[in-house]
């Protein structure tokens, strides 16, 4: 007997062949089930997506080729897998194949069955044995299991009771990892295949949180029962890990965005934590935001398997999304409010920078209160979010400045290996000896990063004795500093032992590490945040002071003192008022009424169409026939085209880019409309105004516009 089934295979981006090819096999495959099929000249990796009993009409069947093989060995992807992959190539406009290839591990591409036979009995091998950890070898540190605070408990008690999408609003230090712990406990109490998955945004910036997954549940589950996902992995890494999590054999996930599409069999519980962070929107390839994705996957796999899947969002400043959605009570909010240990958030100190000395990268108050913490044996963070000596270098005779030859963007100058460097598309030069225009050999660094800052503190400081004598040391940790494997670890005990005093870097400081002894964190340069023209850069510039001031006073002995110091030049900016009280929900409320005003997301709903072409005409020429090929397109009434525009950094690597805002007031209209326009674009790609034109793409939901 001869069938016919639908296979989804990798085809190009925008090659117009989106959805499943027809396949002919001499057995039946289920749905799901990962096949090796003929396309062209090669043999790819395939998904089989449906099964039909005839061969496509109009077909003749002698055309239709057989497959290569099927996978044998592997259980089929799910029906929720399925789903997931298929409403995300819908709502973020890629092909079908595209999408489900490209959130497969790219090892699993070349395997046939006899390899994946082997890597399987491998995975077996490893097995559930608990963890040893009572031995000589300690590879797993037990550990404590904290009672639940009173907070902790009220909201254990509640997510049970809850269907909805759960938004946990809890401080930074109210202990949202212990909530995550033991709801994690609880789903992998319910029977022996349940399974969790818990997204974080960087997991080489919280290493602490994976240890404590490790610790908590190796020793009762097993060394394979918690597995990590994220990009910093090797192939066959990756692989390893996706295929415990679809064999079951992994219990929990952790995992950054790409983990969203984890094969999990099992799956009852998801966690996103600090879910308002900006890396869950993937920026390349299919532009999906992996918080969203992880609402509709928990939907969607409790319709299937008829048993509650849940989905908690946690963070201490939401984004506005999940905020807006508990306040009209179609996410349940749970609320901390309190820091472990009774301890308070730091006083808000506000420099104004217009009385302070000309030039000054820390004003005096400042210094003097860093001063007086480090000869007390605290710990001061001094966040800055531009990395490298100075962002510009120029010319003091002539109008030279170190413009990137490929880019509208200026080399950063990094002083420590002498070079001009750009952080768009990396050119790299030796910092020149004279003024490449003018030959005048006064060429000075403008404005400062981090590097700078580092430096100018050492000199600060250098007078300054710690209480055991020893003088102050500063360091720096930003991605300069962090790029090789183990170096962020390396600076993190640093930090911990104590053995620096004070620690100067980009926004990576704020994020999740549990520092003991700072007392004191500092925000230079926070106005670009302020008054910057993407919407969300309020925003994020709470959030990222909010997280910032969560670093300070983890003790509660020390916390009455600890300290947040801002220097700004719009001391009577509202966001600073605010912050002052720590007030996310007015702060929130400001911008929600602010956004409703402008009919911006939440309220109204957005998707970019960008262009990149040789030159900048050519990208806005394509973007302007696509409005035009949109004008007879139903529903084209109810959204707004704006014209096209040039995007802030214009040309990046040589290539010119521009975009053009779309704009609708439900993400229905928004996506009927896509879905219609879609195939015009493609076929526009034919015209001749687009010679030149080198891909178009559409962000829907997009972060920044
Ligand atoms: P958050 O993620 O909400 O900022 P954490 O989960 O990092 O907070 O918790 C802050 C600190 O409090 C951590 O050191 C954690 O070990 C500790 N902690 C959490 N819950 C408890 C508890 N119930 N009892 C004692 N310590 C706790
Ligand atoms: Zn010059
Ligand atoms: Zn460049």
């Amino acid at each position: 007997m001869t069938f016919w089934p639908h296979i989804v295979v990798a085809t190009p981006a925008h090659s117009g062949l989106g959805g499943p090819l027809s396949y002919r096999c001499e057995q039946p495959l289920a749905p799901g089930r990962l096949v090796r099929v003929p396309l062209g000249s090669r043999e790819v990796l395939g998904v089989v997506w449906e099964q039909a009993g005839q061969p496509p009409a109009g077909w003749d069947a002698a055309q239709i080729r057989p497959i290569s093989a099927a996978l044998d060995g592997l259980p089929p992807l799910s029906a929720g897998w399925r789903q997931l992959v298929s409403f995300a190539a819908r709502y973020y406009r890629r092909g079908l194949g595209e999408m489900a290839l490209s959130v497969l591990p790219p090892a699993l591409r070349d395997l046939d069955s006899i390899q994946l036979g082997r890597r399987l009995k491998r995975l077996d091998k490893k097995g559930n044995k608990p963890a040893d950890t009572t031995g000589d070898d300690p590879v797993v540190q037990a550990d404590t299991r904290p009672e639940p605070s009173d907070e902790q408990q009220a909201v254990l008690d509640a997510l049970p009771t809850i269907d909805k999408p759960v938004l946990l609003y809890g401080a930074t230090g109210s202990g949202k990892t212990e909530v995550y712990l033991r709801a994690t406990e609880r789903v992998l109490d319910e029977g022996p295949t349940t399974q969790v998955l818990v997204l974080v945004p960087e997991i080489n910036l919280t290493p602490q949180l994976e240890a404590r997954f490790r610790a908590r549940f190796e020793p009762r589950y097993g060394a394979a029962a918690v597995v990590s996902l994220h990009s910093g992995m090797t192939p066959a890494q990756r692989l390893s890990s996706w295929l415990a999590a679809h064999a079951g054999q992994a219990r929990i996930v952790l995992g950054t965005r790409m983990a969203i599409f984890a094969s999990l069999p099992g799956l009852r519980l998801i966690v996103v934590d600090e879910e308002h962070d900006p890396s869950y929107k993937s920026q390349e390839g299919a532009r999906y935001s992996a918080r969203d994705l992880a609402v509709y996957r928990a939907k969607v796999e409790t319709e299937h398997s008829g048993q509650r899947c849940q989905v908690i969002l946690g963070s201490a400043t939401p984004s506005l999304e999940s905020w807006h959605a508990s306040e009209q009570g179609r996410y349940a909010r749970l609320e901390m409010p309190g820091r472990i240990g009774g301890g308070s958030l730091p006083r808000l100190r506000v420099v104004d920078m217009n009385h302070q000395p000309k030039g000054a990268t820390l004003s005096p108050p400042l210094l003097a209160a860093m001063e007086e913490r480090v000869a007390r044996g605290e710990q001061c963070l001094v966040l800055l979010n531009r990395r490298g000596y100075a962002p510009v270098l120029a010319c003091d005779a002539c109008a030279w400045k170190s413009q990137c030859p490929h880019c509208s963007a200026f080399r950063v100058f990094h002083k420590i290996d002498r070079t001009l460097r750009c952080h768009h598309c990396g050119f790299t030069q030796r910092v020149p000896r004279a003024c490449p225009d003018c030959g005048n050999l006064d060429i000075a660094p403008i404005g400062r990063g981090t590097e700078q800052v580092e430096e100018q503190l050492a000199g600060l400081l250098s007078h300054v004795r710690r209480p055991d004598g020893a003088p102050a040391r500063v360091a720096r940790m930003d991605a300069d500093t962090t790029r090789h494997k183990g170096s962020l670890e390396a600076q993190l005990d640093a930090l911990h032992s104590g053995e620096v005093d004070v620690l100067v870097g980009t926004q990576m400081i704020a994020k999740g590490h549990d520092f003991r002894r700072i007392t004191l964190v500092a925000g230079l340069n926070v106005d670009a945040g302020l008054f910057a023209s993407d919407h969300r850069a309020p925003e994020r510039l709470f959030a990222l002071l909010m997280q910032a001031a969560g670093r300070a006073g983890r003790d509660a002995g020390q916390s009455r003192q600890s300290e947040m110091w801002i220097q700004t030049w719009h001391p009577g900016h509202p966001l600073f008022h605010a912050l002052k009280r720590y007030d996310y929900p007015t702060f929130a409320a400001q911008q929600l009424a602010e956004r409703e005003a402008a009919a911006m997301p939440p309220f109204g709903h957005q998707a970019l169409l960008r262009a990149d072409a040789r030159t900048q005409q050519t990208a806005q020429a394509f973007l302007q026939m696509a409005a035009d090929l949109a004008e007879d397109l139903p529903g084209r009434a109810e959204v707004t085209l704006y014209p096209p525009v040039p995007l802030t950094i214009q040309r990046v690597a040589n290539v010119e880019r521009a975009q053009m805002l779309v704009e609708a007031a439900s993400r229905g209209v928004l996506q009927r409309f896509l879905g219609a326009w879609q195939p015009r674009l493609l076929d526009g790609r034919q015209h001749p105004a687009s010679r030149g034109l080198i891909r178009f793409l559409v962000d829907v939901d997009p972060l920044s516009v």
